[in-house]
């Protein structure tokens, strides 16, 4: 009976477990596995790994033999291995990080007769744990343009530590209470009704739980500081929320870059070449002359015009704020333009919607390649807002197929992209 139990307690484990989960006998023969442990291997029948010793399971033979020596050195040293951070490879072999104990199964006698060994995919954790000590790291290593960290316990509401340095006149002030931090810090705000000087007016531990606890992990703002001799700079202000390993307690990393040269190198661009302002792509009438300048010049190849616009973006600007809809829109045009080529135009026509021009593309499936792509894109962005279900729709039209002049070919593409919100979005419709 007791032997009937533990046997079925085990198959619900092996079963119903994401971890990775194996017995392997003293000949280290596989005697059993949980389901993504044989899909781990690449396999999909259980009867390909139990049965099996690891050269015949695994493709990689270095990788097999090590398994083989680790195991014969674990059974006759005698000792368990808990817990140590090994690379595994995940169903579709990418590239995790999986924690990994080895237990030594013995006999009533003691005798040692196979081994029971679990992973677990910790990747998450482990990236977790690598950033905040590289932002630890940061404190005592300021990058060339930051000029200013301050590292936050909000929970004990005190400065944990502080480095700064002079890069031009009118560094920061030294704070010794977060207090202090928060008023210098609204002093020097140019343009008080900005983002950051709300931030800085609302800067108590309740607020700052309350935005940890939508979710959000970062935070930017640029605005014009004051500096003592009476002139402006352009800074750049990253907010950081993290959790103190040893403490436990929430933790804000507040660090100050300067960016006035780049700022103003900008702004000299968005006058001149009419980008837009906000996420630094080409403005609707710029990216329409581009591509206009495309169709006539290379009228004799086949390119593909997208139109995608935001699914459920309203919703995003409603519950994290309108500050939070314009970081993502940053971040979207800059992840959306490296996800095409250099010759390729990359648009905003304004507000939450988007164009592209796939130039010389002559295959329809490199079209649905990049849709997916952008729409693959969009799921990894609005991770960071739960409950939200943003999403892209996108309309493509075909040149010459669809159309030859761009009116034609962006009224058709327009008329598909609502087809897509019509099939309940997050979908790509072709003209
Ligand atoms: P749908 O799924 O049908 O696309 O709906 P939606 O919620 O995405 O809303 P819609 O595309 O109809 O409108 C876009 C909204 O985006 C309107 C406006 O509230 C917001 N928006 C427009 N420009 C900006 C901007 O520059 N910043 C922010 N944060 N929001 C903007
Ligand atoms: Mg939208």
């Amino acid at each position: 009976m007791e032997n009937k139990l533990m046997k079925a307690a085990f198959e619900v484990i092996v079963n119903n477990t994401s971890d990775l989960v194996f017995i392997k006998d003293q000949d280290l023969i596989y005697r059993a596995a949980s389901v993504p442990f044989v899909k781990m291997t690449g396999k999909t029948l259980m009867s390909e790994v139990v049965g099996h010793n690891d050269s015949e399971i695994f493709c990689d033979q270095e990788l097999a033999n090590r398994y083989v020596s680790d195991d014969k050195r674990l059974l006759s040293g005698g000792k368990d291995l808990i817990d140590y951070i090994e690379p595994i490879t995940d169903d579709n072999g990418n590239a995790r990080y999986g924690m990994t104990s080895k237990y030594i199964l013995r006999d009533s006698d003691g005798k040692a007769i196979g081994i029971l060994g679990i992973t677990k995919d910790v990747t998450t954790e482990y990236l977790a744990r690598q950033r905040y000590q590289q932002e630890l790291r940061y404190l005592f290593e300021l990058p060339k343009d930051t000029y200013a960290v301050c590292y936050i316990d909000v929970d004990d509401w005190r400065i944990i530590c502080q480095h700064r340095r002079h890069i031009s006149e009118g560094t920061l002030q030294k704070s010794d209470t977060v207090e202090e931090v928060s008023s210098y810090a609204l002093e020097s705000i140019a343009d008080k009704k900005s983002d950051a000087s709300e931030f800085y007016r609302s800067f108590t531990p309740q607020s700052l739980h309350s935005i940890y606890s939508k979710g959000r992990r970062t935070l930017s703002f640029k605005y014009e500081r004051i500096m003592t001799d009476g002139s402006l700079r352009w800074i750049q202000n990253e907010i950081n929320f993290l959790t103190d390993i040893d403490s436990g307690h929430l933790c804000v990393m507040l660090s100050a870059r300067d960016i006035n040269e780049i700022e103003l190198e900008q702004k000299k661009l968005v006058e001149a070449a009419k980008l837009d302002a906000m996420t630094m792509l080409f403005n609707r009438e710029t990216s329409m002359k581009s591509i206009k300048s495309v169709l006539k010049n290379e009228s004799d190849r086949q390119h593909a015009l997208f139109m995608l616009d935001i699914d459920n973006f309203k919703k995003l600007n409603d519950t994290f704020g309108h500050r939070a809809g314009d970081e993502f829109l940053i971040k979207l045009a800059a992840e959306l333009k490296s996800r095409f080529r250099e010759s390729d135009i990359v648009g905003r026509i304004g507000g939450d919607e988007f164009f592209a021009l796939m130039r010389n593309v002559s295959e329809r499936v490199q079209i649905e390649r990049k849709a997916d792509d952008i729409l693959e894109l969009i799921r990894t962005l609005s991770a960071e807002y739960t409950d939200i279900n943003l999403g892209g729709s996108i309309g493509i039209s075909i040149y010459p197929k669809v159309g030859r002049e761009l009116d034609e070919l962006y009224s058709r593409a327009d008329i598909a992209l609502y087809k897509a919100k019509r099939n309940g979005k997050n979908s790509y419709v072709f003209a």
